[in-house]
């Protein structure tokens, strides 16, 4: 047999011809070494695949078996056996991997599989040989490069590792490398032979298990997962496949995040804040680029320019001054150039608001390098503040024309910046020309004004700005040009605040008050002068009191004196004339007689009660208290004057409590009621009336007693004068009973015993009370 390739008879008397035909194409043209042995082992053929990896021509080798063509290591002869052994007969074998020693001595890998066929009743043996030098070699690369994934993996901070998976399904650990000292409080060392249910917590084990699944799919996966307190990474590859190209291995890489995450809601957080802060600011704010496009607005720049909105990408010049190209000394592009802040107000032209002003400013933005790369917009609507300044400046000019008619100085001054203005009548005012004091500042004002009003002044003008006080106003000397000291008027209001609302403007005016404060001194003066005199006028009234306290002393003394020097002549007038009335006959001298004796009556009965009265305003009277029944008393003076009221037709009740009991003087208290008695008849009316006698108790140890009448009462003015000394309030009816002292000396006896008297009437006509307060026995 002289081989396949060359067509031998045996061969074609197996297999038909078709067969044999595609055999031989088969053995010329397949990528695989077709080896063709006899039932001993011996080479029989073999193709040119065959022949480049055994690297020995057909005729070296044929008629040798694979044991001595030194094709074969001596470790692999027992696999070659096997596939030639007796037992083998009939059977195909493989796939076995060998190592085929070429005829360059170099050594390549082959995969063989071998199967008997039958050629003219002869076995022959076919082994096909498929080179898998390159395979391996890539195997190996593979197996390197894992290796040094696995290495660079190790140097990261980071927990490598590589997971099997069990029949079971569990996910075992067969490598735990890393950097990260501890997870979930194992080391990483140690999760090595662990299941990766051992070291997850339960509900954490249930959403990871997933992602292996997919790893172990062939998926390249990454996520995170909190575990504890710390958040983690993780990324799964698939690294080993079996010969069915199913995953049994993945490699996974875990790293903490817990820092990064940490930093991510940081920035999540920051940015929030930023936009928060960027959308709460009351005020416009836009961000463009450096060509002005716009990258982001908030939500007071979308309200002010909603008619232009979506605003992104587009021109700010477009959105917010509808115009095709920058404006004018654009501040923005300025900013963007001089990369420094710019502000201007500029229009704000709007269809609701013709004549609206904003403030723009706008801020670089300037990146590491120093360029700016943008600019950032703030944008405050100003029209309000615009019209009170608008305003304010012609109410200052409206002012200030009223006020160059009254020839007030006025004075405007900028707080923040020191800048004064002041008007010509200012300095006029202290003999200068506006030009002359030129140019003005605050300084200006301290030079003219008295040191100790300036200090007085800026008090009053600091406690104005704290809003103290609601308006500045202080009057200061200031000096003329010609030497001497004029007193202004000085008034003053901060009338803007800035926006941070400190004082900006303050306007005030002088006025020349020189006359007043020169009247006001005379009035001083004159005030002075009056003020002594009411001195010395006090002096003369109690100097004058006391003269006059001498003369009511004297007079009483002297009433007293004239009391007694009286009553000694009236005693023998008064015991003789009755005598001589008697004996005269002769009816007009008798007559007489009756006038005199009434006459001398009257007077004794004056001279008594001068006497009474003086002796009880004498300072020596003596009260002799004792404890009595008043009832019974006031029925027995009743009883002795029963005559004068039934003459009269006056009853009387006695309305006092039987238990009143009195302490006090008494003959006097007798001397009170009967002088009360007595007035209530002399004044009663010509029918009569009816006197009721009452009390009521007060505290502290007192009565009121009441005696009240129905006669012809009193007007007021007579209430408050019937107890003075002489007074007779009736003079149509005063006749030789009537004193003038009644009252008078019962006052004096209530008062002697601490009480008080008063009377009341509810008009003429009307009847009188009298009360009067006495001391109870306790
Ligand atoms: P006279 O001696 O005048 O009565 P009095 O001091 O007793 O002096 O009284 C002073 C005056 O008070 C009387 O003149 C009388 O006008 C008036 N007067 C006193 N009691 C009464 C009374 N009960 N009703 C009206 N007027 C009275």
């Amino acid at each position: 047999m002289t081989g396949i390739s060359e067509t031998t008879v045996e061969t074609e008397s197996v297999l038909d011809d078709k067969t044999f035909d595609k055999f031989k194409i088969l053995f010329n043209n397949t990528s695989d070494g077709i080896y063709l042995f006899d039932e001993n082992g011996r080479f029989v053929d073999y193709n040119k695949v065959a022949e480049m990896i055994c690297g020995y021509a057909k005729h070296e080798l044929i008629g040798q078996t694979l044991f001595e063509s030194g094709l074969l290591f001596e470790n692999q002869f027992s696999i070659v056996s096997k596939i030639f052994s007796k037992n083998n007969v009939g059977k195909s074998s493989g796939p076995d991997e060998l190592t085929i020693i070429t005829k360059r001595g170099e050594q390549i890998p082959v995969v063989i599989h071998t199967f008997p066929i039958n050629i003219e009743k002869k076995r022959f043996i076919i082994g096909i040989a498929r080179d898998i030098s390159k395979r391996k070699k890539a195997e190996e690369e593979k197996i390197l490069a894992q290796q040094d994934m696995i290495n660079t993996l190790k140097r990261i901070p980071g927990h490598v590792f590589r997971i099997t998976r069990e029949d079971d399904g569990e996910f075992i650990f067969i490598l735990s490398e890393g950097t990260i000292a501890s997870f979930n409080n194992l080391t990483t060392e140690s999760i090595k032979g662990l299941k990766l249910k051992d070291i997850s917590s339960e509900e954490s084990f249930e959403s990871i298990k997933s992602f292996y699944e997919k790893a172990f799919n062939g998926e390249e996966i990454s996520f995170e997962i909190p575990l504890r307190n710390s958040w983690y990474r993780t990324y799964l590859l698939p690294f080993k496949v079996n010969e069915h190209n199913k995953v049994i291995e993945i490699i996974g890489y875990s790293i903490d995040i817990t820092e990064h995450k940490k930093a991510t809601e940081k920035i999540k957080e920051n940015e929030k804040f930023f936009n928060d802060v960027f959308n709460s600011i009351s005020d416009g704010i836009s961000i463009l680029d450096k060509d002005l496009n716009i990258i982001q607005t908030n939500k007071i720049m979308e309200k002010m320019y909603h008619h232009n909105f979506p605003f992104h990408g587009k021109k700010c010049f477009a959105v917010y001054q509808n115009r095709s190209i920058p404006c004018e000394n654009c501040p923005s592009l300025k900013a963007i150039e001089t990369k420094r802040t710019q502000s201007c107000i500029v229009p704000y032209p709007d269809s609701e608001n013709p004549s609206g002003w904003i403030d723009l400013s706008s801020y670089p933005i300037i990146d590491m390098n120093g360029s700016a790369t943008g600019v950032i917009e703030y944008v405050k609507d100003i029209t309000e503040r615009k019209k009170v300044e608008l305003e304010l400046i012609s109410q200052t000019k409206r002012l200030k024309n009223i006020l160059s008619g009254t020839n007030a100085g006025t004075w405007e001054w900028n707080i923040q910046t020191g800048e004064t203005i002041f008007n010509e009548q200012w300095a006029k005012m202290i003999g200068y020309t506006l030009e002359e004091i030129s140019p003005t500042s605050y300084e200006t004002w301290k030079r003219f004004v008295h040191p100790d009003d300036f200090q007085k002044s800026t008090d009053l003008i600091n406690k104005h700005i704290q809003g103290e006080i609601d308006q500045y106003e202080c009057e200061c000397r200031m000096k003329h040009k010609d030497g001497h000291w004029i007193w202004v008027l000085d008034r003053g209001k901060v009338i803007s605040r800035t926006e941070n609302g400190k004082p900006f403007w303050m306007f005030g005016i002088h006025i020349d008050i020189s006359e007043r404060k020169k009247m006001d001194d005379e009035l001083n003066k004159a005030h002075l002068e009056l003020k002594q005199l009411n001195d010395n006028l006090e002096e003369k009234v109690i100097e004058r009191t006391n003269q006059v306290n001498i003369l009511l002393k004297q007079k009483d003394e002297f009433v007293n004196q004239l009391g007694h020097d009286l009553k000694n002549p009236l005693g023998p007038l008064l015991n003789l004339l009755p005598i001589l009335e008697k004996t005269e006959t002769d009816g007009k001298k008798q007559q007489m007689f009756k006038v005199i004796n009434r006459n001398v009556e009257y007077m004794r009965n004056l001279v008594n009660k001068i006497l009474q009265l003086a002796q009880l305003k004498s300072p020596n009277t003596n009260l002799y208290y004792e404890s009595f029944h008043l009832k019974g008393e006031v029925q027995e003076i009743i009883k002795t004057n029963i005559l004068m009221f039934e003459e009269h037709h006056i009853t009387i009740d006695n309305q006092l409590s039987d238990e009143l009991i009195l302490n006090a003087d008494k003959l006097k208290i007798h001397e009170v009621f009967t002088n009360i008695f007595n007035n209530a008849v002399k004044y009663s009316k010509n029918d009569g009336g009816h006197i009721v006698i009452n009390q009521s108790h007060d505290n502290e140890g007192l009565v009121t007693i009441s005696i009240k009448d129905e006669g012809i009462g009193m007007d007021q003015h007579q209430l408050d004068i019937i107890f003075d000394e002489f007074y007779k309030a009736d003079s149509s009816r005063h006749d030789f009973q009537n004193s003038g002292l009644g009252l008078s000396i019962a006052k004096r006896i209530v008062e002697l015993h601490g009480g008080q008297i008063w009377a009341e009437s509810k008009g003429p006509d009307k009847g009188s009370t009298f009360y009067f307060t006495l001391p109870t026995s306790t």
